[in-house]
């Protein structure tokens, strides 16, 4: 059975363990309870922060303040225990951190079969400062940042090794955590493993996912700060400095990202599109390859059903659907059950779900005999986000949610980053907003959005609103959540929304992609405006019947059947399963087997070929007919069986076309003729296509067609 090591730096498992602070951390959380519900033998490693992410109060004015109480343990709805060692003395890490050391204890929290391990710093035996390095959740400090992720990778990794656990597949949730790579190779050092050979065994068993375009999601330190944190670990790896710092060296600095994407053999993004995106980003980092060339897969990120249903609804869905829909949940099929529930049942449980989140928030509503329109709009208030792009004209949008009849409310919720100040900046302007005359009562925002805030909302609110910058929303799993529970989408098409809309299960904010990110929100907001006036607010009010706004209630059913079976953690762990974990699991052996031989030899032909590359050379490129190629090839010392040589050219749809060369003629030692030809070229001129030629060092034990990152081009 493969073992998972699932390492990250955020896990929001419920707000009484809040270690958590946004999307990337539910996510975490949110896998590990799937992995417990599938039986997947997965542990999870993180860190236990004393105080976690902080606890936001908004004062009148709209100020963002920052609380940081200690985490009662005691209250976590999840069994937290120390770790011991065989004496009954907590087990104690020991990690470097420039030039001292330190200590680390740890968590066991057990979230049904999976355990998840938590390291802590506050022990007595280290110095004052570093017993509160694991105080906050991305402190803003450098140092302390990279202190944390040392104790995250080298120290989880030690600690999984002091347990007697040894993973198969070691999964890096985002670059926090990517020094385990490091230790790992550290340890494969001290057995007498060569740097590069250890350095193919562990890429071999690592999968790496990336979870945002945004560049403060990427960690970058300086060479500096890393000389003074790993001045004396590189040797440790039995290789110079420079080789160590070239896995993850990016512009003059040492890049998270960059070293998880050397040493996986596996990278995805969390949606399709984000896959995209992904791809062209890291096409800097590897100017030979083409953009659709990049080795970045994607998986869809999804929710746990378990967590994010409402009560009363899952009460009807037990009613309602097969018996065992929970433990189905990835099945299409078991969902459709959900048409056949009266339409009054839904809608009057949605109300309950409206009425529990209004009671609690203690939010004063306009004065009408029916429950008005809420739509929802929390997240954290990061400015991709566009918390404000609703307000862009205050004047029609008050027009919009005054209209006598038909008032509208928007709940606002979310925390900004301590240091954004940007962020911070639309909290206070949202206050000051439901100031003002024009949206009094119309404009709420909850304070300190948390697990808890967002299954109020999500249940409880009639739309879900969403306008990020596209293409800045990596994936986005928000309104996955409000979907399962009967709430309408209304977004930019961004992310898992690019997927889960399918014409008719929500609404679509659709502008041309534009550069310009001024016009973009002009288009973005005309449109928003369009689809509450003409479809939303009509929609929701047209009541004929008992008050049942049926087309909306129609609307909700197809919602949660086309997205409630597909955006789950269930469908998204099984993904992971089939597309990163079994393969991997299987690389990870077969590369480690028989003393490492396969690792070594995939080491050592890598070497020669970087040894050698530098000779190989494209001298002429013919095209003739517009459909076949002839290159003369000058490979030098490498081996004809050792490349693939291909015409490449546009598809004029930011997509390419190959046609694969063979040998047809050796000229002279290490040079050679290579032809070939295809009628289905997508261009009727293949000059737009821009055809050319590369040359790419191969071999059949490579994870992908591009796994040295490197080409020659004619
Ligand atoms: C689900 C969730 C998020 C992530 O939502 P996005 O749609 O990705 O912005 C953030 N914070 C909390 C508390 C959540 O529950």
């Amino acid at each position: 059975m493969q073992k998972i090591a699932y390492f990250s730096a955020e896990f929001g498992l419920d707000e009484s363990l809040p270690i958590y602070s946004g999307g990337l951390g539910i996510l975490a959380g949110d896998h590990v309870k799937a992995a417990a519900d599938l039986n997947i033998p997965l542990t999870g490693v993180g860190i236990l922060y004393g105080k976690g992410y902080f606890q936001q109060r908004i004062d009148d004015s709209g100020w963002q303040h920052h609380l940081y109480p200690d985490i009662n343990l005691a209250a976590s709805v999840y069994p937290v225990e120390l770790v011991r060692d065989g004496y009954g003395q907590p087990l104690l890490i020991e990690i470097p951190l420039e030039g001292r050391k330190v200590f680390a204890k740890s968590y066991a929290v057990q979230v049904g079969s999976v355990t998840l391990y938590l390291l802590n710093t506050d022990v007595e035996s280290n110095s004052e400062a570093d017993r509160r390095l694991t105080d906050t959740l991305y402190p803003g400090a450098q140092d302390v940042r990279i202190s944390q992720e040392i104790l995250l990778g080298i120290g989880g990794t030690r600690l999984l090794t002091a347990l007697g656990i040894k993973p198969e597949v070691w999964h890096m949730n985002e670059g926090h955590c990517a020094f385990l790579t490091l230790e790992r190779i550290r340890m494969l050092s001290a057995q007498g493993i060569p740097f590069e050979t250890a350095l193919e065994v562990v890429k071999a068993s690592t999968v790496f996912t990336t979870h945002t375009p945004v560049p403060a999601g990427h960690d970058v330190f300086s060479i500096g700060m890393m000389d003074r944190y790993f001045g004396d670990y590189y040797w440790q790896l039995g290789v110079d400095r420079d080789r160590v710092l070239s896995l993850g060296c990016i512009d003059g600095a040492f890049n998270m990202t960059r070293l998880a994407v050397s040493t996986s053999s596996r990278v995805n993004g969390v949606s399709k599109l984000h896959g995209e995106v992904t791809k062209e980003l890291f096409h800097r980092w590897m100017p030979h390859i083409a953009i659709p060339d990049i080795p970045v897969d994607s998986v869809t990120n999804g929710i746990h059903t378990g967590t994010w249903l409402g009560h009363g609804l899952k009460e009807l869905f037990d009613c309602h659907l097969p018996s065992d829909w929970y433990l189905q949940a990835a099945d299409p099929d078991v969902w459709t059950a959900v048409r056949d529930i009266p339409d009054h049942e839904l809608w009057e449980e949605h109300k309950r779900a409206k009425s529990k989140m209004l009671r609690t928030f203690g939010l004063s509503l306009p004065a009408t005999d029916e429950l008005p329109l809420i739509i929802g709009f929390a997240r954290r208030f990061a400015t991709y986000k566009r918390a404000l792009l609703i307000f862009s004209d205050p004047e029609r949008l008050s027009r919009i949610l005054s209209a006598a009849n038909r008032p509208v409310v928007l709940v606002f919720a979310g925390k900004a980053h301590p240091s954004d100040g940007p962020g911070q900046d639309l909290i206070r302007k949202i206050v000051e907003l439901s100031h003002d005359d024009r949206f009094k009562g119309h404009v709420h925002i909850v304070e300190n959005y948390a697990m808890d805030k967002a299954k109020l909302l999500v249940q409880g609110v009639d739309v879900w609103l969403n306008t990020p910058l596209k293409p800045m929303e990596a994936s986005g799993t928000s309104g996955q959540k409000a979907a399962l529970n009967g709430v309408l989408n209304c977004s930019v098409l961004d992310g898992w929304w690019v997927e889960g809309y399918n014409g008719h299960n929500g609404w679509a904010i659709e502008s041309a992609v534009d550069t310009d990110s001024e016009l973009q929100a002009k288009e973005d907001t005309e449109e928003l405006y369009r689809l509450l006036e003409e479809e939303i607010i009509p929609l929701f009010y047209n009541r004929v019947e008992g008050n049942v706004p049926e087309g909306w209630v129609n609307l909700m059913k197809e919602s949660i059947c086309s997205l409630a079976p597909v955006y789950n953690t269930n469908r998204m762990v099984t993904d992971y399963w089939n597309k990163m974990y079994v393969p991997t699991s299987a690389r990870g052996k077969r590369f480690a087997a028989d003393h490492f031989e396969v690792a070594s030899r995939v080491a050592a032909y890598k070497q020669f070929i970087r040894s050698n590359w530098s000779r190989v050379k494209i001298s002429k490129v013919d095209v003739h007919n517009n459909n076949s190629f002839r290159a003369v090839i000058q490979l030098g010392a490498v081996w004809h069986q050792d490349v693939r040589v291909e015409a490449v050219g546009s598809d004029g749809h930011r997509g390419i076309w190959k046609v694969v060369l063979e040998p047809v003629q050796q000229l002279d030692k290490g040079l050679y003729v290579y032809e070939g030809a295809s009628s289905d070229i997508p261009v009727h001129d293949i000059w737009q296509a821009n055809p050319n030629v590369r040359v790419t060092p191969v071999s059949p034990d490579f994870a992908n067609d591009h796994e040295m990152e490197m080409a020659t081009w004619g």
